[in-house]
């Protein structure tokens, strides 16, 4: 799917319109006061907020993005709130959903109207994200209050039915700001406030600034008590409401359902990527978290240099849309982390080549298919490639601006410092079992010490194929050699990745990183001199018409570790399965799928798994973890049911349900 940019012109009174639909974005009287009197009052935000503390979240859904004034209000109300009166939610979650996106120079020129919101539409403008469909979790750092909003580029009607709903619901109030009913009216439907039905908590508000006839009945059909109040400005009438009683929902594909977790504290088990992202969402969300390790950045994610960028698939399927997620979200984390402390990287872009006529077509049907856009990925010619590498290079290929390499090693140390006293890590141990001992989980270290806690995530890497809890997980090991270069001439001029069958890096502390070999179920991670020629191998025949890659001498050192993989390529995580209990309950599913008929998944209690990352850690740790914290405490996800689904541990043996000869 292709998100397509909104056209917006201005009319007379400087108000911005859609051409597309011929219609305003806010009121011509006063946008910011409508949204002020149509939104918060009559959601009555201004007084629930002022019942709420630090420790209570409010969520507002809303129907159409725009130009995010409605967004900017509520941070300006909320950031008034706590400043002058200490009081308010010490989470406020904005999510909305948008079909034709402002360009991010359409957003900056309509928001300039606002002065008096210059200081958070400022920082709105400086995250706004790539115009890829799904969703963008996008984190405001304010230290008084927590402020996320979360964009759902695509059509209303297919984002709300994937929106994953917790089970306690979603919505604290509804804005229904879609365009007047008679401009747009594909989106003001019964479909539409069946699902505002199924995402809203128990009591959940809404408001609209339209009073027509078929919207209120549209929303008292589905469950709503509406009423009519006045108007803003010229308009006399509009509606608000409340969902009083919210009927139990359908529950579609239950055996993908996932569940909180009530806990103040949690261990972690593993301090690689998977293990230090995880650290920094639970902490963040306010858990206290004991991390145990063997040490800290070892195995996968003890290279000195990552590559960071997206895998993107010519198919536009879920692993792709899951990776373009999950990339602009690790990008914003690692910019504003870069920001706060020092760990070695660089944002100098990736070089995807078309080293020979294959991955040639291959990387046009890319560029071509799904119109990613250019701010993401874009077409470069061999002589644009040269320019953005410093070095000749032969091919065309694709380049990904936002990518780049990071030391991961020193990612993981910012990742923790970011924890603050929320956070004990224990390291130099090595998990040698988990067992149930008393309602908690016991976990039993190689050196004859144990830890208990009631709530457990083996983020165990490689680690996890020899634990019993997993072992019906088909985890698939895979060693991979990376050499150090030494930094000479010409490579040195290299300032950008490089990626084609292997990859090279611009240097760090006088060494390239070139990779990489992959084999499979070896678990092996000593240095192998058949490896380094067969990397050196790799490069000399990609790159074959690129004379300075043939010049590199010197490697005399590299680094093997062990990735974990899986059989779809996508990682693993949430809730360990009870696998016995799963295969009975769902042992009729290649019968059918009539979801009504099968409970919940039962798993284990407290047990949690997240692995599988492969090479792509850098890029899906951020956005995995923090779907994981979420999933725990109950708040809203960065991601849709479809692709948890895909990143449910207990996907495999679904599937193997499903195929079953009968
Ligand atoms: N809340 C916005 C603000 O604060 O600027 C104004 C919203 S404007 C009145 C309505 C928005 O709904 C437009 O940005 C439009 O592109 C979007 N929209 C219309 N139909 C949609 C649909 N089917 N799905 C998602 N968004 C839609």
């Amino acid at each position: 799917m292709t998100i397509k940019n909104a056209q917006i012109s201005y009319n007379d009174n400087g108000t911005p319109v859609a051409e597309a639909f011929g219609d305003v974005y806010f009121s011509d009287y006063n946008g910011l006061e409508e949204t002020q009197y149509v939104f918060l009052l009559q959601n009555d935000m201004p007084g629930r907020f002022r019942l709420l503390q630090d420790d209570d979240d409010f969520t507002v859904l809303e129907t159409g993005f725009g130009t995010g004034l409605n967004f900017l209000t509520c941070w300006q109300a909320l950031d008034g709130l706590r400043h002058q009166q200490q009081r308010g939610p010490g989470r406020l979650h904005f999510i909305s959903t948008e079909k034709y996106p402002l360009s991010r120079h359409d957003l900056q020129q309509a928001l300039a109207q606002w002065p008096q919101l210059a200081r958070f539409s400022q920082q709105l403008t400086e995250h706004y994200p790539d115009l890829t469909p799904g969703c963008h979790r996008l984190v405001f750092n304010t230290g008084e209050y927590q402020l996320i909003l979360d964009l759902h580029f695509g059509d209303i009607e297919d984002v709300l039915p994937d929106m994953y709903c917790p089970e306690t619901g979603l919505a604290d109030a509804w804005f229904l700001d879609g365009f007047a009913p008679s401009k747009n009216p594909d989106m003001w439907t019964d479909k539409l406030y069946r699902q505002m039905v199924r995402l809203a908590k128990p009591g959940c508000t809404f408001a609209t600034f339209t009073a027509a006839g078929a919207v209120r009945r549209g929303l008292q059909q589905a469950g709503f008590d509406v009423r009519k109040c006045p108007g803003f400005g010229r308009k006399r009438d509009m509606l608000a409401g409340r969902l009083n009683h919210k009927p139990a929902p359908d529950i579609f594909k239950p055996w993908y359902q996932r569940r909180a977790f009530q806990t103040q504290e949690i261990a972690v088990v593993g301090g690689g990527l998977a293990g230090a992202n995880l650290c920094y969402a639970l902490c963040h969300q306010g858990y206290r978290v004991s991390l145990y390790t063997e040490r800290l950045a070892g195995d996968a994610s003890g290279n000195p240099q990552g590559g960071f960028y997206p895998q993107l698939h010519t198919e536009g399927n879920i692993s792709s849309h899951f990776m373009a997620q999950a990339f602009g979200y690790a990008q914003r984390l690692y910019r504003y982390l870069a920001k706060t402390d020092d760990f070695a990287h660089q944002f100098c872009g990736v070089l995807q080549l078309g080293f020979n006529p294959k991955e040639q077509a291959r990387l046009e049907k890319l560029a071509a298919r799904h119109h990613w856009p250019d701010s993401l990925i874009r077409p470069v010619s061999a002589s644009e490639a040269s320019d953005i590498a410093g070095l000749p290079i032969t091919y065309p290929g694709l380049f990904i601006p936002k990518g780049g390499w990071i030391n991961p090693q020193g990612l993981i140390q910012t990742l923790l410092k970011a924890c603050g006293n929320k956070l004990q890590i224990h390291t130099e141990k090595r998990l040698n079992s988990v067992t149930r001992q008393k309602g908690q989980w016991y976990l039993q270290w190689q050196d004859c010490t144990g830890n208990q806690s009631e709530c457990v995530v083996l983020a165990t890497g490689a680690q996890s194929i020899t634990n019993n809890l997993l072992s019906e997980l088909p985890l698939r090991p895979v060693r991979g050699q990376v050499e150090a270069v030494p930094s000479q001439p010409p490579l040195d001029e290299l300032k950008t990745v490089l990626c084609h069958k292997g990859y090279l890096t611009p240097a760090l502390n006088g060494h390239h990183a070139l990779g990489s070999t992959y084999v499979k179920n070896d678990l092996n991670t000593d240095y192998r001199e058949e490896e380094k020629r067969q990397n050196l191998n790799t490069h000399y025949k990609a790159l074959s018409e690129c004379d300075w890659i043939q010049q590199l001498t010197g490697i005399q050192h590299g680094r093997a570790s062990i990735r974990l993989s899986t059989p779809d390529h996508l990682p693993i995580m949430g809730a360990i399965a009870d696998f016995n209990a799963q295969r009975q309950s769902y042992a009729e599913l290649r019968k059918g799928h009539k979801d009504s008929r099968y409970p919940p998944p039962e798993d284990l209690p407290g047990l949690f798994v997240f692995c599988g990352l492969g090479s792509r850690g850098l890029c899906t740790a951020p956005i995995l973890a923090e779907a994981l914290a979420c999933q725990l405490s109950g708040k809203p996800m960065p991601l849709d049911s479809r692709t948890l689904a895909a990143l449910n541990p207990n996907r495999f043996l679904i599937r193997e349900l499903i195929r079953q000869p009968g």
